[in-house]
């Protein structure tokens, strides 16, 4: 072990916020040990801004409760934890933890209860990576290196503490944790790690609750370098396990998402994770919908159940939230709206509470060469820039051209109909459908219900859409817009 002076660590209290030092003072002055641990010191040595602080000392949960009374609060259960709110913010607080009893693993190795108090020196060693095993004790202004992680963040190196095998297999999350700390930090995975990291290996993470990897992925959607690792998600066969039924190719509109996201993140915007999960599952779920479609089932029943099917299965992997479910089947929904808007509705759903998502997701779909969504995001782009009078124009330039092109869609239907048909493999139910549900057999729809088909694309630019473009023809009926309901998109 040696000690290391903070400030040649690049470290100073100056860039700690008051909420972390509060935490580790107050369990100083009840005769504890307390230190900052794992990714806030790990960032700051690299320069980077951490995402949060944690604490880890000697005190047990019940003790840092009595420490902090209301403001704490025991969490966990295979690995309790204390929370501790400081100001606004909520310090995780962790005990140093000895290593597992035998009796508390799986049959595959892997840690099930894992609440065995230890000293430092057994803490260090429970520690996923060198980088994240260092204890930083802001007020003495020391840093404890026990692995000598200092020449691995000087060498850009991630290396797991102890024996790479046994420490994925005790948790296989840690492979994800590699993919994740690889990507965001810039490092190089040590050899070790590479030798065991086979698909064999991944295939543990089938034993990890649905729920964990649902936040785990959250983190790899989130942490700003979702493009950079999507690639090596593939390579080690994580992908197919995190996300079964989504095929391991990073398409362009991934692509684009992902990017998109990471760029979102790098100037503080906001993202929702739940996007990402509606732009990997695009492509199952239209694929579930021709599936349905092509049974004979109407296009709003075939999205519906194509949605719950195409999320039921992706929830063997990773649970998705019920809220995030919903937004992300809204914004499939959302895309048949925008592309086919009925004239009078087009105000009305420019302000609909999931409008921007939908949008920036048919954009995107646009922008990466999907011709199906008929220029309709620029369409969109430019209508939210106009003025009222220009609103109106084109709307009844809109409802012209869309007469035109579904009288010429009735007409093509039934040849285009016999195409697809031949076309669309045959996929096995993925869910047993209801007993007696009535299926209509497939007939002649006019066009708004297989908008999919019809890869016409507008022109990008408004300014340049004409009287003849295809679907900016038909009559405007008046309706008074602000009492156009939209129906459940669920
Ligand atoms: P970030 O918060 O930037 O994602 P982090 O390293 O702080 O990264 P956390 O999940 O916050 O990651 O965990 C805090 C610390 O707890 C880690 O740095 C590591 O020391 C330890 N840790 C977390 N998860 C594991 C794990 N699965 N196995 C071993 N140690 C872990
Ligand atoms: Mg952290």
């Amino acid at each position: 072990m040696q000690t290391l002076r903070a400030s040649k660590c690049g470290l100073s209290t100056a860039q700690l916020p008051s909420y972390i030092i509060d935490v580790i003072d107050a369990l100083t002055k009840a005769g504890y040990e307390a230190y900052i641990v794992g990714g806030g010191v790990r960032d700051l040595m690299l320069g980077l801004n951490p995402k949060d602080f944690d604490a880890v000392t000697n005190a047990t949960p019940a003790q840092v409760k009595e420490v902090f009374g209301r403001r704490c609060r025991i969490i966990g259960r295979r690995f309790e934890l204390a929370h501790v709110y400081s100001g606004r913010e909520l310090v995780e607080v962790a005990t140093f933890r000895a290593p597992p009893k035998k009796a508390v693993t799986s049959a595959h190795g892997m840690i099930l209860r894992d609440n065995n108090w230890g000293n430092i020196e057994q803490d260090f060693a429970r520690r996923d990576f060198s980088i994240n095993a260092m204890y930083y004790q802001p007020r003495k202004g020391i840093v404890l290196d026990f692995c000598n992680a200092i020449d691995d963040i000087h060498n850009k190196k991630l290396r797991l503490l102890g024996d790479p095998a046994l420490r994925f297999e005790e948790d296989p999350v840690r492979m994800l944790r590699t993919l994740r700390f690889a990507a965001k930090l810039g490092f190089e995975i040590d050899q070790s790690i590479l030798d065991i990291f086979t698909p064999e290996m991944t295939k543990l993470l089938r034993d990890v609750s649905p729920h964990r990897l649902y936040d785990e992925s959250q983190k790899l959607f989130t942490m700003g370098h979702l493009n950079r690792v999507m690639p090596m998600l593939i390579e080690f066969g994580i992908w197919q396990q995190l996300f079964a039924d989504i095929s391991p190719e990073i398409t362009p509109f991934i692509q684009l998402a992902a990017k998109n996201t990471d760029q979102r993140i790098s100037i503080g915007k906001t993202i929702n994770p739940a996007f990402f999960y509606a732009v990997l599952l695009w492509k199952p779920f239209q694929n579930r919908c021709e599936y349905y479609l092509n049974k004979g089932v109407v296009a709003a029943e075939a999205r519906a159940q194509a949605g719950l099917d195409v999320l039921k299965r992706q929830a063997t992997r990773t649970i998705i939230p019920r809220f995030a479910e919903t937004f992300i089947r809204e914004v499939w929904e959302m895309q048949v709206r925008l592309l086919n808007p009925k004239p009078q509705q087009i105000e009305a759903l420019s302000g609909h509470a999931r409008f921007r998502a939908g949008f920036d997701f048919l954009l995107l779909r646009e922008k990466s060469g999907d011709e199906s969504t008929q220029g309709m995001g620029a369409w969109w782009d430019a209508y939210q820039q106009m003025t009222g009078d220009e609103k109106e124009r084109a709307i009844s330039q809109y409802n012209r051209q869309r007469a035109k092109s579904r009288r010429k869609a009735s007409q093509e239907e039934h040849l285009e109909q016999k195409l697809t048909e031949h076309d669309v493999a045959e996929i096995e139910p993925l869910v047993n459908e209801a007993e007696g549900r009535k299926r209509r057999p497939r007939k002649e729809k006019p066009a708004r219900d297989r908008d999919h088909h019809d890869a016409r694309a507008l022109p990008t630019d408004l300014s340049i859409v004409t009287a003849d473009h295809p679907i900016l023809k038909r009559k405007r009926v008046k309706r008074d817009l602000s009492t156009v309901i939209f129906g459940p998109t669920q």
